[in-house]
């Protein structure tokens, strides 16, 4: 049942909640067709609010890696430098 997409259900409820109407009578049909309308748009609202979250930790996760190179300090003195340099800029060392 988890693996059913919400925009299954919302069809699947707009078609028996259609039949029931289009038919002008049970009602009962015309609830649970609603019903898999509400059902269908939670899941898929579900799958909207926890997406943005997979994004945001992935995005965090980039920004770690990228900001990593520019915490670049020379090993013989200590001293920071361009992330892109080569040399250190106070004592020469090869970074
Ligand atoms: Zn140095």
């Amino acid at each position: 049942m988890t693996n059913i997409h919400g925009i299954v259900w919302v069809i699947t409820g707009i078609l028996i909640a259609g039949t029931s109407a289009y038919l002008g009578k049970l009602m009962a049909f015309l609830i649970i067709g609603v019903g898999f309308i509400v059902f269908g748009s939670y899941k898929m609202l579900v799958a909207y609010m926890t997406k943005p979250k997979e994004t945001a930790l992935n995005k965090t996760h980039e920004g770690i890696v990228s900001s990593s190179p520019q915490s670049k300090y020379c090993s013989q003195c200590g001293a920071g430098s361009h992330p892109k340099a080569n040399f250190c800029i106070r004592c020469g060392a090869k970074l």
